[in-house]
């Protein structure tokens, strides 16, 4: 019987019973069997979005078993489900999907909010900006379980207090829509800020029953200084040795030097062979190229018969403050040697062609670069935004990124 004809039976049958001679006790005796059918099949809606989510998969795999509680099989559609965990970080472009989906569960529906995240923003409260406070600023939350991540046990609690809910609906306490929140930015946590400082200052304050004569015999209420455990000592692991067939930095380097005589190692005083051999076979051999000459030292790199650096690894950005550097990471990887390219761009017009023509891999990592540094690739098949919503305000990972609506400063 679907939640709908529960739902309509529980609203008629008392209207004709309770008149009746017993009827309301019988009234009473039906609802709680319907309640506690209801309690113990909850469908809960597939939804897992980090860490946390391992931990819900753990609850409902066979070690732990959700079903044994009453929490069957998870629906892959929000018609199904009346109950949705949020396990796991919210970030803003899930937000209006997440909100979505519970307006698409049938009523009575429940949502429990499962780690820290899904509590508050858990680690990412602080200097993040696109992550959501809390899954209560989008939808109603009904149970909180604490923990990053909560173990399966503490979800297994989480749903049998949902349960203890549900079973005390009744036509005396029905089940009431919560109003969605259309405010998920801001500081939830500013007036909890004001009452721990407060806390911390009468902590640190001397205790106004202990006089100086008698502060040694009387226990104060100050915590005690923790004991840590000594730091253990873990012995050396030794290192792989560099692959036999890997070019060693030094013939890289000659190499494109013979070719780009422009190129720098980038942030060392020389920029010649032996510098690179001084600097040991560990080290990544990190080169600077002016911008015209970027995506030719690339595609020389790739199509180079004896450099053969033919895997594009990834495509990102530095804000140094007064410019930006594009980095491009290429590796071998038939052969195993690898290097980073890098190009200063200026600050104020940040635009470098795209490696598309070489890599169809850049492709993902140059919307990448364009969504969190705004830095523009000409020539890029498809430059849009990837991780955060078209009308974001800015670009997150540029020092100057400042949107108090959405990032909490540490306040440490
Ligand atoms: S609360 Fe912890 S474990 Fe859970 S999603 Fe957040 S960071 Fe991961």
């Amino acid at each position: 019987m679907g939640m709908r004809h529960i739902g309509y039976a529980t609203r008629t049958i008392p209207k004709f019973l309770e008149p009746l001679p017993g009827g309301a006790k019988t009234v009473d005796a039906i609802e709680f069997v319907v309640a506690w059918a209801r309690a113990n099949s909850l469908w809960p809606l597939i939804y897992g979005t980090a860490c946390c989510a391992m931990e819900m998969m753990s609850t409902g795999s066979s070690r732990h078993d959700w079903a044994r509680f009453g929490v069957e099989v998870a629906r892959a559609t929000p018609r199904q489900a009346d109950l949705i965990v949020l396990a796991g970080t919210i970030v803003e472009k899930m937000g209006s999907r997440l909100v979505t989906l519970y307006e698409q569960m049938p009523g009575p529906k429940y949502v429990i909010a499962m780690g820290s995240c899904a509590i508050s923003g858990g680690p990412f409260y602080y200097d993040s900006y696109s992550v959501i406070k809390g899954g209560d600023r989008l939808i109603p939350v009904d149970v909180y379980i604490p923990g990053c991540p909560p173990r399966p046990e503490a979800l297994l609690y989480g749903i049998m207090q949902l349960q203890e809910k549900i079973r005390t609906e009744g036509r005396r306490n029905p089940w009431k829509i919560g109003t969605l929140n259309q405010t998920p930015f801001g500081d939830p946590l500013s007036e909890a800020k004001k009452v721990w400082a407060d806390l911390e200052k009468s902590r640190t304050a001397p205790s106004p029953a202990i006089s100086d004569a008698d502060s040694g015999n009387i226990a104060t209420d100050r915590p005690k200084p923790i004991k840590r455990p000594a730091t253990e000592q873990f012995p050396e692991v030794a290192r792989n040795p560099l692959s036999a067939s890997r070019l060693d930095n030094e013939t890289i380097f000659a190499c494109i030097l013979e070719n780009f005589p422009e190129t720098t190692l980038t942030r060392q005083s020389e920029h010649t062979v032996e510098q690179v051999r001084a600097l040991g076979p560990e080290y990544l051999l990190d080169l600077t190229v002016p911008l015209h000459r970027y995506v030719e030292m690339v595609a020389f790199l790739k199509n180079s018969a004896l450099l053969d650096m033919n895997f594009l690894l990834h495509v990102t950005a530095v804000d140094r403050l007064d410019r930006f550097e594009v980095l491009a990471h290429l590796l071998s990887a038939d052969r195993g040697h690898n290097i980073l390219v890098r190009c200063a761009l200026d600050r104020q017009y940040p635009e470098i062609p795209s490696l598309s023509p070489l890599f169809a891999g850049a492709i993902w990592h140059e919307r990448e670069v364009f969504d969190l540094f705004g830095i523009r690739f000409s020539n890029h098949p498809d430059l849009r935004r990837l991780f955060l919503e078209d009308n974001f305000p800015g670009h997150p990972l540029r020092k100057d990124f400042d949107d108090p609506s959405r990032v909490v400063r540490r306040p440490y």
